[in-house]
Formats: structure tokens, sequence, C-alpha cells
């Protein structure tokens, strides 16, 4: 097992994939705070040399890696010119090796995308205790990917704040991949995004900075978008059937718009137990990485007067389509859920890109849908391959919108 026998070594390893992010460097926030307990051991990032230089500068890891391989050289000379004996690697093979490596126990999953599964998964197989921010690899290949928790006996702990909530909430003992008892739903709060109140005729003139102003989380640019349109919650929805063994009808979505109940799990005897805390992922993420103890994440203390009230109200589904396209990606099975987070991808991508209108996002995603039906997931190729055919489809959707809106 992964997790035994803590109290007797020293600092435990830990693997930082997607460390340059927004939850990458939440994470190293919180193991900063605690030298005797976390020692880094690897970290990777994309193409920003600079940020993981500082990061090496300062953590000292044995692994650092440049996913974009033509990068890795540039970081290698930086770091021999500063004497720092940090090996590097660069692209997939680099980040495969970064998850499993042996001397890091914990591995935090933050790579943002489709581009986290692979690295997700090895570590997985790796046996390790995964952190998992990814939600895009639990949604595009769930049913394999919690065989593989399962097989390897790797330990799976959320780090998305509703999920590490309904974690805290579930009954003692619960662990994700299991159906817990006595659970009649779980119900995944989200904030609406900055476009709750917005005309729904005023999206189509949104531009991405408005989408990327977050209410009340500081987050990478698609996650924030995917916030505004509330595919977030969609993949959310899913992410939440797997980790919790629940169908999507025994998952409910309430919008609260002060993101202090960050999930509640709603019990048959009629109790609801709810996680409330300050919006701020390094609660989920030191909780996640203490667990089963606490540790202290640098968070203010909750303070409720302050906040005042707390409000709920049910998702409109004619602003928010995304959500209805996640249920029924749920709802479709096999490969589904992968068009439907690869489609996403794509339509994110464009939007930021200025090449799409805010409601081209769930436009592109519905007629990807409509253009490919799902198969049965039944190996890591038939889905990568349902995320590829998805991929050229939602760039070709993109190319033909544009030409409409030119025309
Ligand atoms: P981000 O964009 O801030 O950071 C992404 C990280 O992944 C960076 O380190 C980047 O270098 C790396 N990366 C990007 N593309 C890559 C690629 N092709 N190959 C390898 N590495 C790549 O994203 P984020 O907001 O930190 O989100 C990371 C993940 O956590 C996402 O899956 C997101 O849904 C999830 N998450 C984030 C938050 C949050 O508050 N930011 C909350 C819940 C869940
Ligand atoms: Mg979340």
């Amino acid at each position: 097992m992964a997790d035994a026998g803590r109290a007797s070594r020293g600092p435990r390893g830990i693997t930082v994939l997607g460390a340059t992010g927004s939850i990458g460097v939440s994470t190293l926030d919180v193991v900063a705070r605690h030298p005797d307990r976390y020692r880094v051991r690897a970290l990777t990032a994309h193409r920003d040399v600079e940020g993981l230089l500082a990061q090496c500068r300062r953590f000292r890891p044995e692994l650092a890696v440049m996913a974009d391989a033509g990068q890795a050289a540039t970081l290698a000379d930086a770091l021999a010119g500063e004497g720092i004996d940090t090996r590097v690697a660069g692209g997939p093979e680099g980040l495969l090796e970064a998850a499993a490596l042996p001397d890091a126990e914990l591995v935090m999953a933050a790579i943002v995308g489709a581009a986290g599964l692979a690295p997700t998964l090895a570590a997985v197989r790796a046996g390790k205790r995964v952190l998992l921010a990814n939600k895009e690899a639990l949604v595009m290949s769930g049913a394999l990917f919690m065989d593989e928790v399962r097989r390897h006996d790797a330990v799976l702990l959320p780090i998305d704040s509703e999920h590490n909530a309904v974690f805290q909430a579930m009954p003692a003992g619960f662990r994700p991949g299991r159906t817990p008892e006595g659970v009649r739903r779980v119900l995944l709060t989200a904030s609406g995004g900055p476009f709750r109140d917005t005309p729904v005729e005023a999206l189509a003139r949104v531009t991405p900075d408005e989408a990327c102003a977050h209410p009340n989380w500081d987050m990478g640019r698609k996650i924030s978008v995917d916030s505004a349109t509330m595919m977030n919650k969609g993949l959310e929805v899913i992410e939440a059937c797997w980790l919790f063994g629940l169908p999507a009808e025994q998952v409910q979505v309430v919008l609260h718009p002060q993101s202090v109940i960050h999930s509640m799990v709603d019990y048959v005897d009629g109790s609801v137990v709810a996680q409330l805390g300050n919006p701020d992922m390094r609660t989920p993420i030191a909780h996640a990485l203490a667990w089963p103890e606490r540790i202290d994440s640098g968070v203010q203390p909750l303070d409720l007067v302050t906040v005042g009230r707390l409000d709920f109200e049910a998702p409109d589904p004619v602003r928010f389509p995304c959500l209805r396209l996640a249920y029924e990606a749920w709802a479709a099975g096999g490969t589904a859920p992968a068009l439907l987070n690869a489609a996403n991808e794509v339509a994110v991508a464009a939007f930021l890109d200025g090449m799409l209108d805010f409601p081209g996002i769930p436009g592109v995603i519905e007629d990807t849908l409509a253009a490919l039906p799902p198969v049965t997931a039944d190996s890591l190729d038939t889905v990568l391959a349902a995320d590829r055919e998805a991929r050229e489809r939602a760039r070709d959707l993109v190319v033909a919108r544009q030409r409409r809106s030119a025309s």
C-alpha cells in the first residue's frame, strides 16, 4: 500500500505534474509550508522555462521535465549555468518518467486537459497516491481509469474542490471508486461563473478576458472558460459519477453564487453534510496531501458573518446548454464523454483565440456529438482515437462557423 507507515519515515516525495499552472503553484505553496513532511522530487511544465527554472531553484527536484521537448535543452543549460544538479527530460516520455518516479510516493496530477491522461495513468499504474486535479483524464477514460486504480492499489484523492468536499462528507472509510452506503444524492455546487446574470442575448459579445474573470476563483484560462459555460460543472458531474460510484441521476447541480459550500452529500435519513471554506484551492490540496491527517494550508479562516448569506438556485438550462450536453454524454456512455471533452477543448481554445464566439462553444460541441456516434470505450486506444476524431471534427466546425459569420 502506498500509504502505509507514514509516521515512521522522513519527508514523503512528491511529483507535481503541471507545476507552473494555477494548481501546481498552489500545491508548491502548501508543500513549502511543510518541509518536514514533503520533499519535491519532480516538476513538469509545458513551455514555461522561466517558471520551471524558478521552481527548480527553490525546490531542487531530482528531475524537471519540459513537455515541449524543444525547450528541454534551454532549461538544462540554465540549470547547469547556475550549478543546480536537477536532471532534465523532455516530451511525453519525460512526463511518464516523472509520474512514475520511484522516490515520489505522491503525484499531483495538475496538467490541464487530455494531455494529462497518459502521465496521470502512469502515476496510477505505479501505485502512487494520486492527487487528481486533471478531471479531463477521468472524464475521457473513467471506466479504464478506475479499473487501473483498483488493479494497482493506487490511492486516488480528489483535488477538484467539489469532489474533495464530497469526499470529506462521505461516510467514514469511504474510498473513491467504491459506492457509498446510505447516500441519496451528491449535490455539486456551482458559482454560475461570470455570466450568471448576463442577458443571454449579450453572451455572443463577451470576450475571453471577461470569461476568464471568475468572480470567486483564480484559475487557469481553460477551466475559467469552462466555468463560464458551466461545462466545468458538466465535466464534474461525470467525474463525480466515477469517483463516487453513482449514476448521474444521483448527482445534482445547485447554483450557489458565494462558493462557500463546496458541495454536499444528501443521506437517506435526511442529513445533508456539507464542506465549507474560503474559495482557495490550497484547502483541498492540503487535505489530499495530508489525508487522513490535517495540515495548515495558508488559507484564511472562514468568516461566516462577513459572508453573511448563502444563496441557492437551479441552473438555467437555456443559459448553460453545456450542462445538458454533459449529462447526455454520460447517458450515451462509451466514448461519448471523451468526444465531449475533446470537442470542448477545441471549442474553448478557439474562443480564447478569438475564432469562435461564446455561444459557439456549446454549438460546436453539440454538432460534434451529433456527428460522431460513441463506441464502447474498451481500450485506451479507442478512447484516444475518439479524442482525435472529435478534435478534427470540432476544428472543421469552428472553421465552418467562421466562414458563415464572415459571409
Ligand atoms: P493551468 O493552465 O493554470 O496550468 C496547466 C499546467 O499544465 C501548466 O503547468 C502547464 O505548463 C501544463 N500543461 C499545459 N498543457 C500541457 C501539455 N500539452 N503537456 C504537458 N503539460 C501541459 O491550469 P490549472 O487551472 O492549474 O488546471 C489544471 C487542472 O486542474 C485542470 O484539469 C483543471 O480542470 C483542474 N482544476 C483546476 C482548478 C483551479 O482552481 N485552477 C480547480 C479544479 C480543478
Ligand atoms: Mg471544481
